[in-house]
């Protein structure tokens, strides 16, 4: 990893946390402003908290316990005109972006362990792929089946259903997937058709839910990833790359089959496939794999070891009709 960017990126994080919590000390101070009566009560509070320290400095135990009383009717009246005027604890503290970690970046009950926010931005930065998760434009509801036929042809397209039928399956099987993901039964996706019928936007219509659901996701060509492992095992690169490529939630290898193929490449295919199966630590991981090979192709590129991965552990989704991106701008 680039300690460059996760400083830059700490800056940015801090810079956001301070944000919040001045934006919550003004909404705090408009409140009193407005509400003379209770800035009143929370003055006589803090005042009578004070005097509260400096008696039992001076060991005045009579005074101690009067004063607390005092101070308690004091919190409960504060806490009544709250309550009257709807308004609970949460209201006195900043909106934080990510509630898991408070905008530091490590978890707020460890901060040994990075949090997901920040370890999907640190992805994010490495690869350069920040804009592949556009929120805006590859979620489901850009989702158009209507640039998908609703003409059976069998001879033209090898199904007895329409390419749109067809699409709106697939979208089932992604939905499923996605709300399945913690399910370590649940299949892992293999995409496989022509160029132009959308399973890259597929892929990151799915990404984008699983990053709002708390988890990361990293996308990847094959022909970019097995290269970088590559440099990897050579020692060009540290271990960042790999070690994501392994534990990430969701992976996304595109263009399966576009990569120049050596045995060297081969086991580590097969290793990637084959390790996030195991769903090592206890943690489930899934991949999404996309290529233009025709099944038969994907068999007869490459070995039996990863076709029977592929075969037994991933829910096979073919994607035919005519290319959608003469249709549309994705
Ligand atoms: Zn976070």
């Amino acid at each position: 990893m680039n300690n460059q960017d996760l400083k830059n990126l700490l800056k940015i994080y801090e810079q956001k946390r301070n944000n919040a919590e001045m934006e919550c000390e003004n909404k705090i101070n408009n409140f009193y402003n407005n509400n003379p009566n209770l800035s009143a009560i929370v003055e006589q509070i803090n005042l009578t908290s004070i005097t509260i320290s400096k008696e039992i400095l001076q060991n005045h135990n009579n005074t101690v316990i009067e004063l607390n009383k005092k101070l308690d009717i004091l919190k409960e009246k504060k806490k009544k005109i709250l309550e009257k005027m709807n308004i609970d604890d949460s209201f006195f503290s900043p909106n934080y972006e990510c509630k898991l970690c408070n905008d530091t970046g490590y978890l707020i009950n460890n901060n040994n362990i990075m949090c997901t926010c920040l370890k999907q931005k640190l992805m994010d930065l490495l690869y350069n792929k920040s804009n592949i998760y556009n929120l805006e434009k590859e979620n489901f509801s850009n989702f158009n089946d209507s640039l998908y036929s609703d003409k059976i042809d069998e001879k033209k397209y090898n199904s007895i259903i329409s390419p749109r039928e067809n699409i709106n399956n697939i979208k089932k099987i992604a939905n499923n997937f996605i709300e399945n993901f913690d399910n370590p039964d649940e299949k892992n996706l293999l995409f496989t058709g022509n160029t132009g019928l959308g399973k890259t936007f597929l892929s990151n219509c799915i990404a984008n839910q699983i990053i709002k659901n708390g988890k990361t996701a990293l996308y990847q060509t094959a022909p970019i990833m097995l290269d970088s492992i590559i440099d990897y095992r050579f020692g060009k690169t540290d271990n960042f790359v790999y070690e994501n490529i392994l534990s990430v939630d969701l992976l996304i290898i595109d263009d399966l089959g576009t990569e120049s193929i050596n045995n060297l490449k081969f086991t580590e295919l097969f290793n990637i496939i084959n390790t996030r199966l195991l769903n090592q630590n206890n943690k489930i991981t899934k991949t999404i794999i996309s290529t233009n090979l025709s099944l038969n192709n994907l068999f007869n590129t490459y070995d039996e070891r990863i076709f029977s991965r592929l075969a037994g552990y991933y829910n096979i989704c073919r994607f035919y009709g005519d290319d959608i991106r003469i249709k549309s701008t994705y």
